[in-house]
């Protein structure tokens, strides 16, 4: 037993775990300290907590432990520390009648996974500048195009013959998908510089309200819309508009030659929410699933949509710390999944 507990202890991955009795001394310690420490781990038993950890770790680990034999309660933090990020928690060790007999700690030293992340922030921050300067910047000179088009045809669009016309339409045509196509990238580039802070929100409310801005499109389709009862989250309420607006448009729009039926719905999963929009539509081919979620990315070409509503929707739940995906079965419909974090309980209402 004190072997295989050893083992343990000691081949704890990146960082360390120990156990605290409730006079504050370490009973056991295992695996890779702290910077800062210069007690070496064999003879950490027996010492105070207070002793041997660098102040800063100190001051925050010792309520921790305090909290866990108090009140039996556990905690999870980040201390920063001698140039390290470490992530604690904190939990009370129950004996056989149930008394807290240990307050236990473990701590995993996230610095490189904290630079990481800062990096890949810095990046994806530098590509959504340049996605939102080439969309801004080619809104002028598409502009020029087509107010030119309009004058050429207003001037000299009696002396087109039909190809002449027919041509003429074309390019007409193209500059007004290439105008939507350069909104959208221009609104995709936005999403987390525009974003608002993510607030306590009713996503029923959100829901209902995109139902009504949508009203003349479900009427016109003959669709059916029903749905569940939606929680609450923790969300930008315009962005979750966003995301049910795009999803449920795509319902409609994709839904064959039926009238369209489309079921918003959301279940718990650990601390987030699962939402799924499900429609008995045209569906995906196996191997289109995650390729739709790319910018420009259409399957039906002559469709009047720009192929970025999907990039949208992801970049969104991305931003909430969600995912999203769908399931689908061409001929038979497609559910579209993402999921949100749960309002935290602490959150006014
Ligand atoms: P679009 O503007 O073309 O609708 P999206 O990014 O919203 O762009 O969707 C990308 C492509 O995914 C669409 O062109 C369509 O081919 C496919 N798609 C999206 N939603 C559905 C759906 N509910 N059912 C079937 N195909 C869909």
């Amino acid at each position: 037993m004190e072997e295989s507990r050893r083992t343990l202890v000691e081949n704890f991955p990146n960082g360390s775990v120990a156990l605290v009795g409730e006079d504050m001394l370490y009973r056991i310690v295992g695996g890779t300290l702290p910077e800062g420490v210069d007690v070496p781990v064999e003879e950490m038993r027996g010492r105070s907590v207070a002793e041997v950890l660098p102040g800063a770790l100190a001051e925050q680990l010792l309520p921790a432990y305090e909290a866990a034999f108090g009140s039996a309660e556990s905690s999870t933090f980040e201390i920063e520390d001698h140039g390290h990020t470490y992530r604690y928690h904190v939990l009370p060790v129950r004996g056989d009648q149930g008394e807290v007999f240990a307050g236990m700690a473990m701590s995993q030293d996230i610095t490189e996974l904290r630079e990481r992340q800062r990096r890949l922030e810095e990046f994806n921050e530098r590509l959504e500048q340049f996605a939102y300067a080439a969309s801004h910047d080619l809104q002028e000179p598409l502009r020029m195009i087509t107010t030119y088009l309009q004058l050429i045809e207003d001037r000299y669009g009696e002396h087109l013959d039909e190809e002449g016309r027919e041509f003429f339409a074309y390019a007409v045509d193209g500059a007004k998908r290439m105008r939507n196509m350069v909104r959208s990238l221009l609104e995709y580039s936005r999403i987390t510089s525009r974003g608002q802070p993510l607030e306590p929100t009713d996503a029923q409310a959100v829901l209902d309200d995109v139902l009504t801005d949508l009203h003349l499109r479900i009427e016109e389709t003959g669709a059916e819309v029903t749905h569940g009862d939606l929680p609450r989250v923790h969300a930008d309420p315009d962005q979750l508009a966003q995301v049910f607006r795009n999803l449920i448009g795509n319902a409609l729009q994709y839904s064959g030659h039926e009238p369209p039926r489309v079921h918003v719905d959301a279940s718990p999963r650990k601390d987030e929410w699962v939402f799924s929009v499900h429609d008995e539509g045209i569906g995906i081919a196996e191997e289109h699933t995650d390729r739709i979620f790319e910018v420009f990315r259409r399957l039906e070409p002559s469709s009047s949509g720009t192929g970025v509503g999907l990039a949208i929707c992801d970049h969104i739940v991305g931003r909430h710390g969600g995912e999203m995906w769908v399931e689908s079965e061409p001929g038979e419909g497609s559910t579209f999944f993402f999921t949100l974090p749960r309002a935290l309980s602490a959150e006014p209402e």
